[in-house]
């Protein structure tokens, strides 16, 4: 093993400044398209929206597609689908999905109680509402893509897609794989009911994830001769946009991850209002008021209207917001020096390289799921090493690590994988925490299926993204501050958020 080419990686690692290792997310891309001064108000301002309480029915909405998509729902595959087909496909998957369902819903339960984080129980409708929408996504696929395209060949669910050089991440619902490496691209849309117009970000996102299965499947996100179809798929049915894509669609895509990504690295980008502005100009929503306060803070700011002791604790959120998001970058550092070895070496060499660092573990199979009676926890596996006489191990507990299982011909970060935490290491046997009931039933399916010795599973170091936790306790002292130093100068909670008023502040900032 050439020295050199070790000290290469101990340079990438320090020469990669962190402010500049931010990788930006489909859905934040897709705000950033909807709107940059949206983009801006979540990062670095840590606005949150959204309806936080329909959040765990969308999620476990989302965990039971992502089970039964994988065989299910091919096992019951109907091309060419009638009419009068619909219903009754749908009620035979229903009823093969009964246990995944039942299951979901009862560890969901189980989870808000025992995290207790939520002050109020779950709503009484929450089982029906959980039935209801997959229901509804159900017939939505049967309607519009079992109609119109053939059974595939595999799917794969909630699979993590990096392209580091693209600055890129996301997690794509679900990919339909065809033969001679054609796919067709699915997300679900299980926070409401209605179909995905709103604000368009929906769309925006879906268009990112088909640049992201681009890469897996070809390597490059612009190579769409086997892209069959993008969908989103809504209750009882799907937008479905015509492919390829407008190259003035791309375009904006690719401008507006530049924007997010030099708003995350601290660049500090000039945000620009739409000409029409989706949310506001539709809806007086929570998100539209934070923007009225932060444009019309910043305009006041601007002419020297603040007080001074307010200025300071306004100055100081700021600041700190944007060192938060430059320090996002640290998250994925070893993504960037992974896929930079894989650049230099080519990606077998660079494994060879970082193995033998030990950034990444290579000697691990799936050995089986550890009884969740006698250790108290029901996400647990054992890998164990392939090689028994290697005892030297290097992982330590509690750390976050991904798995990937790699698949031929498929970008290392492009591949399956789940990420996890190291519950236990001996030299024999790695003990991993998938966290969640749900989340180690699809890691059975989708990573350890087969024979155990057949495949190859790649540890590589890994982190949680806590920025948008730590983001938005300083949006709320910003808040609370105004409140209490300025309650009746800068801001009133009733102020009228019409487009015009708006407008107004947005001229004014700009002058
Ligand atoms: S209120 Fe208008 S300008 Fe502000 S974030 Fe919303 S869409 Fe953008």
């Amino acid at each position: 093993m050439q020295v050199h080419k070790l000290m290469d990686i101990r340079r990438m690692y320090k020469s990669l400044l962190h402010s500049q290792n931010n990788i930006v997310q489909s859905t934040d891309l897709a705000t950033a398209c909807v709107c940059e001064n949206l983009f801006k108000l979540s990062y670095p301002y840590g606005v949150i929206s959204g309806k936080e309480d329909d959040f765990v029915v969308a999620d476990t909405v989302h965990e039971i597609m992502s089970l039964i998509a994988l065989k299910i729902v091919p096992e019951h595959w109907k091309y060419g689908a009638t009419k009068d087909e619909i219903e009754p496909i749908v009620r035979s998957i229903e009823l093969d999905s009964e246990s995944i369902i039942q299951q979901a819903i009862q560890k969901t339960r189980d989870r808000v109680q025992s995290e207790g984080r939520r002050n109020k129980p779950l709503d009484h409708n929450f089982e029906y509402d959980i039935r209801d929408r997959v229901y509804g996504i159900l017939t939505g696929l049967t309607r519009r893509i079992m109609k119109k395209f053939e059974c595939p060949n595999r799917v794969v669910t909630e699979i993590t897609i990096t392209n580091v050089s693209k600055f890129h991440e996301g997690t794509v619902d679900a990919i339909f794989e065809y033969q001679d490496k054609q796919y067709g691209l699915v997300d679900w849309k299980t926070y409401d009911l209605n179909p995905a117009n709103g604000s368009g970000k929906e769309k925006w996102q879906l268009l990112a994830n088909l640049l992201l299965a681009n890469y897996r499947y070809a390597g490059n996100e612009d190579e769409w001769t086997n892209c069959l179809f993008g969908s989103i798929i809504f209750y009882e049915g799907a937008f479905v946009p015509r492919l390829p894509l407008t190259e003035k669609a791309i375009l904006k895509i690719k401008k507006e991850r530049q924007f997010a990504y030099d708003m995350l690295c601290g660049f500090n980008p000039k945000p620009e209002r739409p000409d029409f502005c989706a949310v506001c100009d539709i809806a007086k929503t929570k998100t539209a008021e934070e923007c009225y306060r932060y444009h019309q803070e910043s305009y006041l700011a601007k002419i020297g209207q603040i007080p001074a002791d307010y200025d300071r604790v306004r100055r100081f959120t700021l600041a700190t917001r944007y060192k938060i998001c430059r320090e996002r970058g640290e998250t994925y550092r070893h993504k960037f020096v992974i896929s930079q070895m894989i650049q230099e070496y080519g990606e077998q060499e660079a494994l060879n390289l970082l193995e033998y660092a030990k950034i990444i573990h290579r000697n691990y199979r799936f050995e089986k799921v550890v009884d969740g009676i006698e250790n108290n926890s029901e996400s647990l596996v054992y890998l164990v090493k392939k090689d028994s006489a290697d005892k030297q191990f290097y992982l330590e507990p509690r750390k976050i690590v991904r798995i990937i299982r790699k698949e031929d011909n498929i970008p290392l970060l492009a591949c399956v994988s789940k990420s996890v935490s190291i519950h236990d290491a001996k030299p024999h046997i790695l003990t991993v925490d998938f966290r969640r009931y749900t989340a180690l039933q699809h890691s059975i399916e989708q990573l350890f299926y087969g024979d155990p010795n057949s495949y190859e599973l790649i540890v590589i170091p890994d982190e949680i993204n806590l920025t948008r936790r730590m983001l938005y306790p300083l949006h709320k002292l910003h808040r609370l501050a105004a409140d209490i130093m300025v309650p009746d100068f800068v801001f009133d909670n009733n102020s009228v958020t019409s487009p015009s008023s708006i407008n107004g502040v947005m001229n004014g900032v700009r002058s």
